[in-house]
Order: C-alpha cells, then structure tokens, then sequence
C-alpha cells in the first residue's frame, strides 16, 4: 500500500501511533500539531485556525505531492459537570474537536476532489455515540464528528472521496494518563477484554479503512475494548 497521508494531532498518544503504523506500512507521512510530531514532514499548526490549517496542507501537496489520505485526530478531553461547563471551555471544546475535524476535511476535500481520489477517516469516540458520567461536552463534539463523518461521506458518493470514523473506547494514552477513574479496577472489570483498548489496536482500525476497506462511506468503527456492549 503507502501514498502520502496527513495526520492531525501526530504528536502524541492515537495520532503518534497511527504515524507510526503507516510508516511501516510505506506511506509518506505529513504530521500537523501544535508541537512536532516525529515524520516525514512536521507541519506546526493549531486545528482551530482554517487559515494556518491550510497554508500547512499546502505545503504538504507541495513537498510531498498528492494527498491520498487524511487522518484528524488532533482533539482535547475534560472531565467536567455540566454546571461546570463554561462559555469558555464548551468553545475551546468545540473549536478543536469538530472544528479542528472540519478545518482539515475542509483544506484536504477541495484537493482530493481534484485527483479523483481520496480516503478520510475521522476520529470521533464511543461516548459520542454513548454516554458517561461528567462527559456531556467532550461527547457533545465526538457526535458532532459522527454526524460529520457520514454527511460528508454523503456529499461526496461519486466522487472517489470516501469519509468513515474510528470511534475508540478509552485508551492508554497521555490524554487519559491523569484520569484514574479510567484506570480503576471497577472500571477494568466492566470491560468483556479486562484492559483498556491499545492505541496500536486503534491505529489498526484507522489502517483497515485506508488500506483494506477504502470503499467503505459513513461506517463508525468502535475498538474500544467491548465497553460499550
Ligand atoms: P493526546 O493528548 O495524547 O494527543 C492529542 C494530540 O492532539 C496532541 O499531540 C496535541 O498536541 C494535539 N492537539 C491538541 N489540540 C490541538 C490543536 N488545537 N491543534 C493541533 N493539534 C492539537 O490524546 P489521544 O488520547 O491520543 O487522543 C487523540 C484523539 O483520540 C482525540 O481526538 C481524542 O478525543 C480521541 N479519543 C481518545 C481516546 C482515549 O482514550 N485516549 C478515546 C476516544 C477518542
């Protein structure tokens, strides 16, 4: 397989993982982040800005050539009571997980439409299709991502341009590293495998559609570790 593929949030956790199983699957890799992000190319970028966003898949086309793939997974996680939920932080909330998503689907379609070809896979969660205690607005922008990830599947039948959504369950990563609730054994013991999901297991998801499955339009696939059975 291979091409060249951008990755949003390529720093860390899910995004660094999914990096790294296309690289040694031969794609060309383009990380945009906030911070540098280990690939073929460190695009420095923050998700909120439509502009910078841009100007970075531009460089992108111009050093690395066509886009073939797009992968957002830059986005941002709180625990917090809905009474609690500021104008604040819900925007904060909002502008990098839905809209840092529509930002790079944004900079990357116009691109694709173009070739003829293309293949998008969106990042949303399993709370955004379930639900969990003090989660209310990080789950509010994972199902605007859903709902997202199928119409603009729809929008663009016909054109070689396809859209799905991985929607992990809780994985290992520096987002949840602060986070003990998801690490205590009650939570564990509720889970059909007994562990949280791994993010190469994720990573894997995210492959399967770019590389195996491409033709598939508006499909969520959840890894996440039986929880929401
Ligand atoms: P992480 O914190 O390890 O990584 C997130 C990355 O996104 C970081 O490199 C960060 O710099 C980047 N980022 C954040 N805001 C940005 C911005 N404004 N512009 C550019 N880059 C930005 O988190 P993770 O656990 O790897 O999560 C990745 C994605 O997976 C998120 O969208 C998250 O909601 C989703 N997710 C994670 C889990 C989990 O349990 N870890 C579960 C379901 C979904």
């Amino acid at each position: 397989m291979g091409g060249v593929a951008i990755v949003t949030g390529a720093a860390s956790g899910l995004g660094a993982s999914v990096c790294q199983a296309l690289h040694r699957d031969g794609w060309t890799v383009a990380g945009l982040d906030l911070r540098p992000s280990n690939t073929d190319l460190s695009l420095q970028a923050d998700v909120t800005d439509a502009a910078a966003v841009a100007s970075a898949v531009q460089r992108a086309t111009a050093e690395l050539g066509p886009i073939d793939a797009l992968v957002t997974v830059a986005g941002i996680y709180e625990e917090l009571p809905v009474e609690s939920i500021t104008d604040e932080r819900w925007n904060r909330m909002l502008a990098v997980n839905i809209g840092g998503t529509v930002n790079a689907c944004a900079a990357v379609v116009p691109i694709m439409l173009a070739q003829n070809a293309g293949t998008i896979v969106t990042i949303s969660s399993d709370l955004g299709v379930g639900g969990s205690q003090g989660d209310a607005h990080y789950a509010a922008t994972k199902g605007a991502i859903v709902g997202f990830s199928r119409s603009l599947g729809v929008e663009l039948q016909g054109s070689g341009v396809t859209v799905n959504s991985v929607a992990p369950g809780a994985a290992d990563t520096p987002m949840l590293a602060a986070d003990s609730p998801w690490r205590a054994e009650s939570f564990l013991g509720t889970l059909p495998v007994g562990r949280l999901v791994r993010p190469e297991e994720i990573a894997a998801a995210v492959l399967f559609l770019l590389e195996v499955w491409p033709a598939l339009v508006g499909q969520i696939i959840s890894p996440n570790a039986g929880a929401t059975i």
